[in-house]
């Protein structure tokens, strides 16, 4: 869990700290895809006691393990969120409705990290972006094999030939 300890700056009106985590979180499901972390979530935060709320700002960055859309294979992902958050210093019910509240003297903020970072993934995500894929006729990965079936399909000279190989068998 991104846990913040706001113990002192909930009480220091006008005062700012910052924070510096590495958390390491279990795999999470998104879209029915599950999603793990190849290493910690890193976090660069400042946390500013404005007198009514406590506004949050930084980033979080780290790697993903991610299927590539196109061949298939995991590879890791480097992600880098920016993170910003109000939550207020008033007691529920007198506080701005669309601001979050907290009641003890700290923050989690593992929801709003793994929301940024999933908000910011790409569609389909590619391990580079000149990955070959599967083969379309056979399912060979290209990027490590060339199995030939893309030449005989896409070269109209192959098809040529293969129909004169055809004619010759009968
Ligand atoms: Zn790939
Ligand atoms: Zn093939």
């Amino acid at each position: 869990m991104i846990r913040l300890d706001v113990a002192q700056i909930k009480r220091s009106p006008g005062d700012f700290a910052r924070y510096e985590l590495a958390v390491d979180l279990p795999p999470i499901t998104f879209s029915g895809e599950k999603i793990t972390f190849a290493g910690p979530v890193k976090t660069n935060l400042t946390v500013t006691n404005t007198g009514e709320t406590l506004t949050i700002h930084g980033s979080a960055g780290g790697k993903l393990e991610l299927s590539c859309s196109r061949c298939l294979q995991p590879f890791d992902y480097d992600y880098m969120v920016s993170i910003d958050e109000e939550y207020s210093l008033l007691p529920t019910g007198e506080a701005n409705e669309e601001l979050q509240t907290f009641t003890r003297d700290y923050i989690d903020l593992t929801p709003a990290v793994i929301n940024s970072i999933f908000l910011g993934l790409p569609m389909k995500a590619v391990c580079t972006e000149d990955c070959q894929g599967l083969c379309s006729v056979c399912g060979a990965n290209l990027n490590k094999e060339n199995c030939g079936c893309a030449l005989e399909e896409g070269d109209p000279r192959f098809s040529v030939l293969k129909k004169l190989l055809k004619k010759d068998k009968k």
